[in-house]
């Protein structure tokens, strides 16, 4: 009896933790919202609690965090919040702000919603192109190259849904979420909302939340299986955060990945996850060179 309230307590953690970060950013003073670093604090303050989880409810032994690992990720977390996420504002963010101007495109009654509702907003326009890019990703090579190295992660843990070549990390960020007239409380909850799910479908956290929860959200897994080893395992359940596009759409698989990697679970160091998608070229490269004379890797 005990034991199943203790599971249930553990289980609906990633829901309650969902829960917290949507009022934070409800009840969040204007000049914290307008702080350019609150957003940054927000996920640096889930993602070391998920951490901490992973410690305290491991879910799998051979998923269990080294320091090779951390340093990985934590490299890929500082990557996607500095580098990447400028360059998303700069390339994709601004360029649609000008476009919806120039072209008069407004969405006042987005600005009426009740803030769930924005929020709700926000994650689907956002998730429903995360999933399109996704699943090209999985259908067409020259994409495929990009998402990858994404794939070879050996274990799952809270910060590996950052590692992955900087291309796709800047290709899945691409949407048109800018469009929409929205405050910025809920484009920012949006973010964390999502950052949230994320960080929870790439944990080594006990929790499998109800289903209450996981008919709509994407779930460890949910993900793990889209990571499972052999390429064909891995085309389904493309959402990373609203699993129920998938239920829509008909990609939706049932099951759970412990096992998880390509090309035979082989782990790919930083400077291979970045030159990946070049490996097409490399291999034209040496095959002019000729018979096997060069050194692989
Ligand atoms: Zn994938
Ligand atoms: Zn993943």
């Amino acid at each position: 009896m005990g034991e199943g309230i203790k599971k249930l307590a553990v289980d609906c953690i990633p829901p309650a933790t969902l829960v917290a970060v949507v009022a934070f950013w409800y009840y969040a003073p204007a000049a914290w919202v307008e702080n350019p670093w609150t957003l940054l604090m927000v996920s640096i303050t889930y993602t070391a609690w998920v951490l901490l989880l992973e410690l305290v409810f491991e879910r799998h032994a051979i998923w269990r965090i080294n320091t090779r690992e951390f340093l990985t990720d934590l490299f890929y977390f500082v990557l996607i919040n500095t580098v990447i996420a400028k360059l998303v504002i700069v390339l994709t963010d601004e360029p649609l702000h000008t476009l919806k101007e120039s072209w008069g495109i407004a969405t006042p009654w987005a600005m009426q919603l009740p803030f769930l509702a924005q929020v709700a907003l926000f994650v689907f326009v956002w998730e429903f192109g995360q999933y399109l890019m996704h699943r090209l990703m999985h259908d067409w090579e020259p994409f495929w190259l990009t998402h990858a190295p994404h794939h070879h992660i050996t274990q799952l843990n809270a910060m590996k849904g950052a590692v992955g070549n900087p291309l796709e990390l800047f290709l899945v960020s691409i949407g048109v979420v800018a469009l929409f007239d929205l405050p910025l409380n809920a484009v920012l909850c949006g973010y964390s909302f999502t950052g949230v799910i994320g960080t929870f479908n790439h944990a080594n956290v006990r929790s499998d939340p109800p289903f209450f929860y996981s008919f709509f959200f994407t779930t460890i897994r949910h993900h793990s299986y889209h990571h499972s080893v052999g390429y064909e395992n891995t085309r389904c359940n493309y959402s990373n955060n609203l699993i129920l596009i998938d239920r829509i759409l008909g990609t939706y698989k049932e099951g759970e990945g412990i096992l998880v990697g390509q090309d035979e679970r082989r782990r790919l160091s930083i400077w291979e996850q970045f030159v990946f998608p070049l490996r097409p070229l490399i291999k034209l490269f040496e095959g002019k060179k000729g018979d096997g004379s060069v050194a692989g890797h």
